[in-house]
């Protein structure tokens, strides 16, 4: 996998996923046998994958399985929680301690490792020793709107292998810079993004939204970059994004990607429950049998409408989905299926950012 390209897999079962992603992506042909191997997921909270703030143990079960049954062995899963939550009761009610026991891999709770002071320009990190000495780093996040950065994806989960006083220092200095230069230190060699639940509005969950992917990318940037798509933001949304570019962490340019798609969505599988918040939006919105992936983007358009003021203006309702395939319809069409209504976007399933600009476009 070159470092321009991103795949992604659609559907829910990343059991079943994983391995062709994987494959795919070549990631065997970048390990040696005496790796020592991180896996960081997120896991911010003790909440479920299900409350839309914790990256899927299925999913980190999955790479681990991968990993060993390939003769890789030197594995741990890292992680700190935020400040103020518990990273063993995060390890625990989030499913991971099975993982470990499954398979035999160390949970490190890095609330309890040592750190290294490395200098970036004007400013001094302290970063987690772990995460610095391991070889090879498989970065999971969830792909998440942030309160605060708008995006908690690639680049902000690795906030999660600093001391909880340097959590805390990052905040007062603005989140964006110190991720940014973050970044230039820890080295992500690959990143798989759980996009199955991720959340409408916040880091810790809470309002979920199934977006039914993963994806995974070598640049931490692009991946990034392109997340920002997805939920319906650019990257100049998130400053944070375009400095890590500045300072040669990768490339932020998503019309220079190639994105590989392996499968198609599809509307089948496990559905979860909507949030009163995602209920909210569903109001504007005729959906049949649409895909998973199709409608979260929608929703997240449709938050995004919502936070600049605009969604007020939308007085008619927005088709979506494989039940309206060939019919036509007077109205505002999202996704090719929807493709017979009078006005309508294509994409299969659309990006969020292209149903904000087509709604924008519309409310003028
Ligand atoms: S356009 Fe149709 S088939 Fe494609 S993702 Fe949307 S609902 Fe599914």
């Amino acid at each position: 996998m070159n470092s321009n390209q991103i795949m992604v897999i659609y559907g829910n079962e990343p059991q079943k996923m994983i391995p062709p992603l994987l494959d795919a992506a070549g990631l065997l042909d970048d390990l040696k046998k005496d790796f020592v191997i991180g896996i960081k997921p997120n896991l911010v909270v003790a909440k479920e994958s299900s409350s839309g703030a914790t990256t899927d143990p299925e999913l980190v079960g999955a790479v681990v399985e991968y990993l060993k049954v390939h003769g890789f062995n030197n594995l741990l899963i890292m992680e700190s929680s935020w400040v103020g939550d518990s990273t063993k009761r995060a390890f625990k009610v989030c499913g991971y301690e099975e993982i470990s026991r499954k398979f035999d891999v160390p949970l490190i709770d890095l609330k309890d490792d040592a750190y290294s002071e490395v200098r970036v320009d004007d400013l001094t990190l302290r970063i987690c020793s772990k995460p610095l000495k391991v070889d090879y780093l498989i970065n999971i996040p969830v792909l998440k709107a942030h309160c605060q950065t708008k995006l908690t994806c690639a680049l902000k989960n690795l906030k999660g292998c600093i001391p909880d006083s340097e959590k805390r220092r990052f905040h007062s200095l603005g989140l964006h810079k110190p991720i940014a230069y973050l970044s230039t230190v820890l080295k992500t060699h690959l990143t798989i993004v759980d996009a199955i639940i991720g959340d409408l509005t916040f880091e810790e969950g809470g309002t979920p939204v199934q977006m039914n992917r993963i994806i995974a990318g070598k640049d931490p940037v692009l991946v990034d970059a392109y997340a920002a798509q997805l939920i319906g933001y650019e990257k100049d949304d998130i400053p944070y994004i375009s400095l890590a570019e500045r300072l040669g962490v990768g490339c932020a340019d998503v019309t220079k990607a190639e994105v590989i798609e392996l499968n198609q969505g599809t509307n089948s599988g496990k559905k979860f429950e909507a949030s009163r918040q995602v209920m909210a939006l569903a109001k504007y919105v005729v959906e049949k049998d649409a895909c998973s992936a199709c409608y979260g983007s929608l929703i997240h358009a449709l938050e995004r409408l919502r936070e600049r003021g605009k969604l007020n203006a939308l007085k008619a309702k927005v088709y979506i989905g494989q039940g309206f395939k060939g019919q036509k319809i007077e109205g505002i069409g999202i996704g090719l299926c929807a493709r017979g209504c009078s006005i309508s976007l294509p994409g299969c399933p659309p990006k969020a950012r292209d149903i904000v600009e087509f709604l924008e476009r519309l409310l003028k």
